[in-house]
């Protein structure tokens, strides 16, 4: 097979790479679908419901066991290990067409699907740690904090999104589309800068004073690890001419002998 060229390996990885995304939006799109008919249906379960230990109303299974947390394999006892094949077949042979996945609640054996079955309700509990961590995450992502993606979607509409500067790729595979009002699959995205940089206006391909602060930030500490590294290198030298001295003051003991 003839070598590909340059040219041809960048229009293979863009192909692949819409398709991958394409198929992504699929999947959310099936994901949404079913989340609205559930909700249309009152296929839901309440918090109340569950805790009652209402089965699951995609499957008919029960959700809540009162087994502890499943062991891990090897201290499984020949009963559980029973139990959980029991619960896979059982799961193969209700859901082995689905290919959407599998979820369970720890505690029950019974393995749900996620093509037919909706997750359980979010308890009060861990509403509140949601909200705690969106919160925390929010006050946290100060502007400054942010970067600028340029996206382009399915629809081929590029749009502008921002995330934490800690991610070094765009985090989310889908996305909305303003322009077409729907969630599309991400095909590709490009870094354009932090946010705070972009309202100022300067020479093209030249950094803005918070890239430029993250840059003399990343700097100092690159000096630094040269510097740690410098000072490990002296020391191993000066090792190294101790061993040396030894040696050759050996040789020269046994030159005497
Ligand atoms: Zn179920
Ligand atoms: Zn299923
Ligand atoms: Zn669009």
């Amino acid at each position: 097979m003839a070598k590909l060229t340059e040219e041809q390996r960048q229009q293979r990885a863009t192909a692949r790479a819409r398709r991958e995304a394409l198929a992504r939006e699929e999947r959310h799109q099936r994901a949404e679908e079913r989340r609205q008919r559930w909700r249309r249906e009152g296929t839901y379960l309440s918090w109340e419901e569950y805790k009652a230990g209402v089965p699951c109303r995609g499957c008919g299974q029960p959700l809540l066991g009162h087994a502890s947390d499943r062991p891990p394999q090897s201290r499984m006892t020949n009963r559980e290990r029973e139990e959980r094949d029991n619960a896979e077949k059982q799961f193969l042979e209700r859901h082995g067409e689905c290919h959407e996945g599998r979820w369970l609640v720890s505690g029950c054996p019974v393995v749900h699907c996620f093509a037919c079955c909706p997750t359980p309700p979010m308890g009060p509990k861990q509403a509140e740690e949601l909200a705690k961590i969106l919160f925390s995450s929010r006050s946290e992502d100060r502007k400054k904090e942010l970067d600028v993606w340029r996206l382009t979607l399915t629809c081929d509409h590029v749009i502008e999104r921002t995330q934490h500067n800690s991610h070094s790729s765009y985090s989310m595979g889908i996305t909305r589309c303003s322009e077409c009002e729907t969630d599309r699959g991400v095909v590709s995205s490009e870094r354009v800068g932090p946010l705070c940089d972009q309202e100022v206006t300067r020479e093209p391909g030249t950094p803005g004073p918070v890239e430029r602060e993250r840059l003399a930030a990343e700097l100092a500490s690159a000096e630094a690890k040269l510097k740690r590294q410098q000072r490990n290198a002296a020391a191993t030298q000066i090792h190294i001419d101790e061993i040396r001295a030894k040696l050759t003051a050996r040789a020269n003991d046994g030159g005497l002998t």
